[in-house]
């Protein structure tokens, strides 16, 4: 395969147009000696292509003259439409969108794995299981949440979080390995899912600490926190997806009794959440997170060549836009100073005297008087006993930074704008060009062989 390596990508690249128009899948002789071993899909919730493009300029070495480029420049291939069923509109959520990504099936939004019909449709993930192959999934929020819930099961709703869960035990376990939160999903009252796994043994840890010392060949759940993990910027580890899946990768690949490859579903979660709460503060630590896990993945690949990493996103959230007001300016300079997040300095000024030193301890740089009288009167609506003023200071923290930094958000949900894809390793560019979101889970079942 190596020597016609040139010759065959050339081939990869004409033959795009009949992979991505046709519903027949990628013509199988093209791909025989050149499919991946190892499948990496890594979704990041939420990420429109403002937040890569953010991203650059949160990352620019102000004292050079260039602006840096990172690892999701490197690695660009192409856009892929996001919209759901037509019952849903034009606008998609994580659950319709993730299924078309595992499945190559359009749904209703809320939808987990299932079609329009609530029919179960068979995964990339379980395909994979079924052709010998070891699967995990790494992920920052409940490891039941819409998108890895997806690609491990079938339900009506997202919003069915006990019984997806349950169903990670009842509908047999198709990873091997889990990593992400969600103690109060799998270890409940009625039922305590973690001891199951461990029957079916499984090894299982709740301390990043324990990432280091799995023991070769077993099967892995890891439980990290009670629902999603905390925000990067509060989290013991600040790139805990980072350390997740280097941690998911060596175990599945590290066996030496296994050599039929695996398929790993990573998502940096809570991109989306920082989106949704138009906390630009956290959107970008967020993206950090999931740029040292890329990095980590370069490493990876250049050490299992036989490897295909994909990334791409669910749908943008926020209408983040850089730049907003008619100002042609975006400032992110405060924002790479930061150590905590926005809602975690909310909660601290609640208990504080708002005052020069208490903020600049929490932010990390000097406030304005304007930017404290803005938190103060926040505060005090805040206080009173209007139950709708509950969120009026951590708005109004988020609010200072948007102003610092001239960012703009449109919406507290979901934007139908089409949403960037990166590829490389081994069959990486089947990615290039103009996709829809069931082509992805359709170019992944053909080079996992499926017809
Ligand atoms: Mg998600
Ligand atoms: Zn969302």
């Amino acid at each position: 395969m190596k020597a016609k390596k040139g010759l065959s990508t050339l081939c990869l690249v004409s033959s795009l147009f009949i992979v991505t128009s046709s519903p027949v899948l990628a013509d199988k002789t093209l791909l025989d000696d050149d499919t991946p071993k190892n499948i990496i899909m890594v979704v990041a919730d939420g990420m429109g292509p403002a937040y890569t493009t953010a991203y650059r300029y949160f990352m620019d070495d102000p004292k050079t003259n260039k602006i840096e480029s990172t690892v999701f420049d490197r690695h660009l291939k192409g856009l892929s439409s996001t919209y759901p069923a037509r019952v849903s509109g034009y606008v998609t959520d994580s659950a319709a969108s993730a299924t078309a990504l595992a499945t190559g099936v359009k749904s209703y939004n809320g939808a987990i794995g299932v079609d329009v019909n609530k029919k179960p449709i068979q995964t990339v993930l379980e395909w994979a299981k079924l052709q010998g192959k070891k699967t995990g999934v790494v992920v920052t929020s409940q490891i039941n949440h819409a998108t890895p819930a997806s690609y491990l099961a079938h339900n009506e709703s997202r919003q069915n979080y006990d019984a997806i869960a349950d169903s990670y035990i009842d509908e047999g376990i198709k990873a091997d390995i889990y990593l992400g939160g969600g103690w109060t999903y799998f270890i409940r009252e009625d039922r305590n899912l973690v001891d199951e796994f461990k029957q079916s043994g499984f090894h299982y840890i709740d301390t990043y600490e324990q990432l280091v010392n799995l023991p070769e060949g077993k099967p892995v759940l890891g439980l990290f926190g009670k629902k999603g993990l905390p925000w990067a910027l509060d989290d013991k580890d600040k790139y805990r997806l980072s350390r997740m899946t280097k941690a998911a990768a060596h175990q599945l690949v590290d066996d030496k009794t296994h050599q039929k490859g695996f398929f790993l579903l990573v998502e940096a979660s809570q991109v989306d959440w920082a989106g949704h709460g138009n906390d630009i503060n956290s959107a970008m630590h967020e993206m950090d997170d999931l740029a040292k896990t890329m990095e980590y993945l370069e490493h990876f690949v250049e050490h299992n060549p036989d490897t295909l990493v994909i990334l791409t996103a669910d749908h943008s959230t926020g209408g983040f836009t850089i730049a907003a007001n008619g100002v042609y300016q975006w400032k992110p300079d405060v924002l790479r100073t930061m150590n905590h997040s926005s809602d975690y300095i909310a909660k601290e000024l609640s208990k504080l005297d708002i005052s020069p030193t208490s903020t600049q301890m929490l932010f990390n740089f000097k406030l304005t008087q304007e930017e404290l009288s803005l938190l103060k009167t926040a505060k005090d609506k805040a206080t009173s006993k209007d139950e709708g003023n509950k969120r009026a200071l951590d708005n109004a923290v988020k609010k200072v930074l948007d102003i610092r930094t001239n960012t703009g958000w449109t919406s507290g949900g979901h934007t139908a704008v089409d949403v960037p894809v990166y590829a490389f390793g081994e069959q990486s560019e089947l990615f290039i060009g103009q996709q829809d979101n069931t082509d992805i889970a359709k170019k992944i079942f053909t080079l996992l062989g499926k017809k």
